[in-house]
């Protein structure tokens, strides 16, 4: 198994001080996978205050160390560095009342929430599997540790955990784990806003994105409100298309998409940009002016997302056309146009008359009904 340096360096600095070390979850299965982890998590029976005494020559950040994690810097890298741990009781679906440090390892890999992610490694004591992890990532299956119902009753964000990781991953989930979560779906309404968005993005982004999505539909528009299937004509289509187009195509008008952004406390780019999509997605695309008039109200960006979620969709393209567009140099910005402001202000024109005037020659322009050159503009001012 591949460990950068600062992994590297930090178990052997426990281990030379009598604690043990090991990276532990995601960066564990990754690796088992043949892919790059995106962070490196070490655990160890080294308490928090005496991890604090070990790497105080290096830079640490100490905010999770009352739940027994200190982050070590090394290389502009962070590496939380975890005391094992057992999970107290949970009374409110999400959130354990108390964390207790142990020296055991084994219950420390016990708390986790999948056998894929509940394995450790270290280069002395090599691969921790518990739980039949190793075989689970052979043949692409998601398994909760232990009871599958207590242990999403207890945290209902593994639930949205497991639906993200089958998606990504592309793996299928465990009978029992998937009855399981059928049961204790409703405690997602527990969960916040912020970590249902957090892992329905990764979830969209999955290669088996479409199929959990229809398999586990019922739990899904539990807490995604409006989704619906119907405008989602294939599996290859949606797949090939990117997560914002993926995302939008799952939402049949503006007002759905927004109010479901608005209650999953979306970020405003995110819910404009997807309005500005779905609100122009019907116009037509098919003659290059269509285009251009659609590039000059929508933007290039929600345009190619326009572009997209059609031919996901189904309705055709306007692909070639769209790109045949830019590279022919269309105009449909005011800066594109042949004349600026200070223009406009020779001719006599001042204040809001301006910018009316530019963007009345910006959709003229577009619509092909007025040539795009200095002299044919300032003609055009003169007219009206
Ligand atoms: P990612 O690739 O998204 O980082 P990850 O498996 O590393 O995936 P993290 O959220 O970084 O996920 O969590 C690190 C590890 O902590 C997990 O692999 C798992 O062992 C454990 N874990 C995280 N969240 C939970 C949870 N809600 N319940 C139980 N164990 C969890
Ligand atoms: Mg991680």
């Amino acid at each position: 198994m591949k460990l950068p340096e600062g992994a590297r360096i930090i178990i052997e600095r426990l281990a030379n001080n009598g604690y043990r070390g090991d990276i532990v979850g995601g960066c564990v299965r990754d690796n088992l996978l043949g892919k790059e982890p995106n962070d490196y998590d070490i655990t160890t029976n080294a308490a928090p205050d005496e991890m604090v005494k070990l790497f105080s020559d290096m830079r640490t950040i100490e905010t999770g160390l009352k739940h027994g994690t200190l982050t070590v810097m090394h290389g502009g890298e962070p590496y939380e560095v975890t005391t094992y741990r057992l999970d107290g009781e949970y009374t409110d679906n999400r959130h354990p009342d108390s964390v207790t440090f142990t020296d055991d390892l084994a219950l420390d890999l016990s708390r986790r929430d999948f056998t894929v992610n509940a394995m450790c490694y270290s280069p002395e004591h090599g691969l921790t599997d518990l739980f039949g992890g190793r075989e689970d990532i052979e043949a692409g299956v998601i398994r909760a540790v232990g009871d599958p119902e207590r242990r999403f009753t207890e945290d209902a964000l593994r639930i949205l955990r497991a639906l993200r990781f089958a998606a990504t991953l592309d793996f299928k989930i465990d009978g029992a784990t998937s009855l399981a979560i059928r049961r204790t779906a409703h405690l997602m309404k527990r969960v916040s806003s912020e970590r249902i968005m957090t892992e329905w993005t990764k979830l969209l982004t999955g290669v088996g994105a479409y199929r959990i999505i229809t398999e586990y539909f019922d739990v899904l528009s539990g807490v995604i409100p409006n989704i619906t299937l119907s405008g989602v004509p294939s599996e290859s289509a949606f797949l090939s298309e990117s997560r914002t187009v993926r995302e939008l195509s799952l939402f049949s008008c503006v007002s759905d998409f927004d109010f479901a952004m608005r209650s999953l406390k979306s970020d405003n780019k995110r819910r404009r940009h997807g309005a500005l999509v779905l609100e122009y997605e019907a116009l037509p695309t098919s003659r290059p002016e269509e285009l251009n008039l659609l590039l000059v109200k929508a933007g290039l960006e929600a345009t190619e997302d326009i572009i997209a979620l059609r031919r996901l969709r189904g309705l055709g393209d306007g692909e070639n056309i769209l790109y045949d567009l830019i590279r022919s140099g269309a105009c449909y910005e005011i800066s594109h146009l042949a004349l600026k402001g200070d223009d406009l202000r020779d001719a006599g024109l001042q204040g809001r008359e301006i910018g009316d005037m530019l963007s009345e020659m910006l959709t003229a322009v577009a619509l092909g009904t007025l040539k795009n050159t200095r002299e044919e503009l300032l003609k055009f001012i003169k007219h009206c």
